[in-house]
């Protein structure tokens, strides 16, 4: 099979790999597409500790081509989906209930220390293989888990039905967090700094979502939610979000390092939260949500696994080059079947 290896600081390789083989409770996942994701980004540009020679990606949907003797929920031919977020159920984050941030990761971080899903077959324990509901396709399968992200991170505001909602930075993400809130009649505004992207997103999300120029904004009056995608927290988002609002920190970089003027927290009471990773609920609730959500109205471009630098370039790997594409997906060996 061919696999995206990273090898180095921005060197993605193509290589053959044989099949790998899979234990009695996983099951071997034939890759129908998987997305490509600002961590595969941060990782080939140094700014996100990998292995060596691992498999990138982590978002994917396929079908299951061989399952282990003790497995019993999936058998060949099922449509599924990835949860690559592992956790052991028995350290003490996973029992006090946020396994998310299980203690035991390493080693198990799906395209990162762990072989991943940028490759014509991936193997996954049983418990975390989802059945695809029949009427979502693999194009809009391969968005569950960032989905599963931005609902995480959607809850973490605890947003009410009257709230302004700011989204800052139009990438995938940014333009999903979009996407959710307009399909539950948020007032949502999404300001991106990049005019392609802006473009882009204008084209893409329903009209209900206003698109602005970052600059611009501002004119849009002070969000009650907002929710930075960029890893840079901007420094005029905390200053200009109303009394008692709450600022989601979803966007994250190695590099990523705010000012935060303490007045706005304690004079205005402003919440200034991080959410991390989803829980498995979320995953489980992105599953369902995918009948509904036209997720894949998101996606730009499909590229087969071995045209990845074309992909990658699409994403702009070198930071000054501006992005030309939103959602990109890579169809498995076999092509994207529905
Ligand atoms: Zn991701
Ligand atoms: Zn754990």
């Amino acid at each position: 099979m061919k696999a995206v290896v990273f090898e180095d600081v921005g060197v993605p390789g193509i290589h053959d790999r044989a099949v790998p083989s899979y234990g009695a409770d996983e099951v071997l996942v034939e890759v129908a597409a998987t997305g490509i994701c600002g961590t595969d980004r941060a990782i080939l540009l140094g700014e996100f500790p990998a292995r060596r020679g691992v498999v990138l990606g982590h978002e994917a949907a396929g079908a299951v081509a061989a399952v282990g003797s003790g497995v019993a929920s999936v058998a060949p031919g099922d449509r599924v989906v990835i949860n690559p977020t592992y956790h052991c159920d028995r350290c003490r984050p996973c029992r006090r209930g946020m396994p998310a941030h299980c203690g035991a990761k390493a080693g198990r971080e799906v395209g990162v220390d762990r072989d991943g899903t940028m490759a014509g077959f991936a193997v996954v324990p049983e418990r975390f293989v989802h059945r695809l509901p029949a009427s979502v396709s693999y194009r809009r399968g391969a968005l569950v888990e960032p989905l599963a992200c931005v609902l995480n991170n959607l809850a973490a505001a605890r947003p009410r039905w009257d709230d302004r909602v700011l989204v800052v930075g139009a990438g995938p993400i940014g333009a999903l967090c979009a996407l959710v809130l307009a399909r539950r009649g948020a007032r949502v505004t999404l300001a991106e700094r990049d005019p392609g992207r802006v473009a882009l997103a204008r084209l893409l999300l329903p009209g209900t979502v206003r698109v602005l120029p970052a600059e611009e904004a501002a004119g849009a009056g002070p969000p009650d939610v907002a929710i930075d995608t960029t890893g840079t927290l901007p420094g005029d988002v905390l200053g200009a979000v109303a009394a008692g609002g709450t600022v989601v920190v979803m966007g994250e970089r190695e590099s990523g390092v705010a000012t935060v003027p303490l007045r706005a927290l304690v004079t205005r009471g402003v919440r200034l939260v991080g959410a991390g990773p989803y829980r498995p609920a979320d995953f489980a609730l992105a599953v369902d949500l995918a009948r509904e959500l036209p997720l894949e109205s998101l996606v730009t471009h499909v590229l087969p696994l071995e045209r990845c630098a074309e992909a990658l370039a699409l994403l702009a790997l070198a930071p000054a080059a501006g992005y030309g594409a939103m959602k990109v997906l890579l169809a498995g060996d076999g092509g994207l079947a529905p």
